[in-house]
């Protein structure tokens, strides 16, 4: 299915689409989470599995984070950091069954009591933060330092480290463009200029000639970005973005739905796949969570 010219028509259906656009790329990308790269992968449908025996739609930790991220927004005006911390303190409790390093160390030191901010971890380039801040697109507050704020103190609750924050930053500034009415070129054109606004240290419109077989999947924070960033210029689909995302393997599930969130952000959740959607565990709880802060 080619992307329509158009952007979607309703905000509600561009929200709807970044946060479900985000949750199936997770379900999809699982499966491959950890494998090499396999240029005759050409799954249709969500098949679960993976290194963690995934059943198919079943959120892993980008998906439960990213929940996590929504729940601690209050109103479309408002981010509670310490509510999300208490949230990140319940979720590790749960045991879940993948959870990255930087975020298990971030959040034993939370429990312990670690000042918000005090004691982010500084070195780690994971990409923890940006697997889950997608959410943070639906504040509706100018692009300024109270905003900036809120991204970066999101950011250093687990990721201190100044590529995870400006990685977050210009996924936000994409995801705003999409929300905001914009089309894929205009998502491009915000990231690109976000890169080159906040200084990105590397050359993310270079990344985007890359051909597939030269694309870096890795859990490194700059290849995710990247990653989801060459799929939106590359792919003409949000299924031909998932299917090439996830023939790369290595973080397939975080490229797939950082990706996702991007195309859901301008095509809208009517323009992504019914079968896919239907399938995802965490759909209903996702429309309440996305409604109730656009009410
Ligand atoms: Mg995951």
């Amino acid at each position: 299915m080619e992307l329509p010219t158009k952007a979607a028509s309703s905000l509600e259906s561009r929200a709807l689409g970044m946060a479900l656009g985000h949750a199936v790329g997770d379900a999809f990308g699982a499966t491959r989470e950890f494998a090499e790269p396999d240029p005759t992968f050409s799954h249709t449908e969500i098949v679960g599995g993976g290194t963690f025996g995934w059943r198919a739609g079943q959120p892993t930790d980008d998906t439960d984070l990213a929940m996590i991220v929504l729940r601690s927004m209050p109103s479309r005006t408002e981010f509670d950091l310490k509510a999300m911390r208490s949230l990140l303190i319940e979720w590790h409790e749960c045991e879940p069954i993948d959870i990255g390093v930087t975020i298990r160390q971030a959040i034993v030191r939370l429990k312990r009591g670690a000042a918000l901010g005090g004691d982010p971890e500084t070195h780690s380039e994971a990409n923890g933060s940006l697997m889950r801040v997608a959410g943070l697109s639906l504040l509706d507050l100018p692009w300024m330092p109270p905003f900036l704020k809120i991204l970066e103190d999101q950011t250093r609750l687990t990721h201190g480290h100044e590529n995870c924050v400006l990685a977050d930053r210009i996924l936000i500034s994409g995801l705003r463009a999409g929300l905001r009415g914009g089309d894929r070129k205009e998502v491009i054109r915000a990231m690109r200029l976000s890169a080159h606004g906040n200084k990105w240290p590397f050359d993310i419109s270079g990344v985007a000639t890359l051909s597939w077989d030269q694309l870096p999947t890795t859990g490194w924070v700059c290849d995710t970005l990247h990653a989801a960033f060459w799929s939106i210029v590359n792919c003409r689909s949000f299924e031909e973005a998932m299917v090439k995302l996830a023939a790369r393997g290595g973080d397939a599930d975080t490229t797939c739905a950082v990706a996702g969130a991007l195309f859901g952000s301008f095509s809208g959740v009517d323009n992504l796949p019914t079968r896919w959607l239907n399938v995802i565990e965490a759909k209903e709880e996702i429309e309440h969570l996305v409604e109730s802060l656009l009410r």
